[in-house]
């Protein structure tokens, strides 16, 4: 089968599946969301907890001790992960989100030409 002959939605969940960056989940020890951090934009894609890595800034910033520095450094050690397969398409994922907008909006309004049907259109 051709990529042309793909239906939408068959088309937009191999997209997805290939460019939707996926978080590997939550820190082991606070919980919170693990996000991209920092990188030179080479693989792999680190990711950690922004708690932990805020804190560990702050911290260094102030000159603090290695005893301080410690705990600090296991949280975000224990959430630390790299991502090896792929570092996903924010671009790709944006254009679905605005297909789907599109598509929404004409399902909302069906066969309606009135020059009322397209708001921003008319001036
Ligand atoms: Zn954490």
């Amino acid at each position: 089968m051709y990529v042309t002959d793909l239906p939408d939605d068959t088309l937009l969940e191999q997209l997805r599946a290939k460019y939707e960056r996926t978080a590997p989940g939550h820190c082991p020890q606070c919980g919170t969301v693990v996000e991209v951090e920092p990188h030179d934009g080479g693989y792999p894609l680190p990711w950690a907890c922004p708690v932990a890595r805020e804190e560990l800034d702050a911290a260094r910033a102030r000159g603090a001790s290695q005893e301080e520095l410690h705990p600090l450094l296991a949280h975000w050690e224990s959430s630390r992960w790299e991502d090896f397969r792929r570092v996903g398409d924010r671009r790709v994922m944006e254009l679905i989100r605005r297909y789907l907008l599109l598509r929404e909006e004409a399902a909302l309004s069906p066969c309606d030409d009135s020059p009322d049907a397209t708001p921003g259109l008319t001036a």
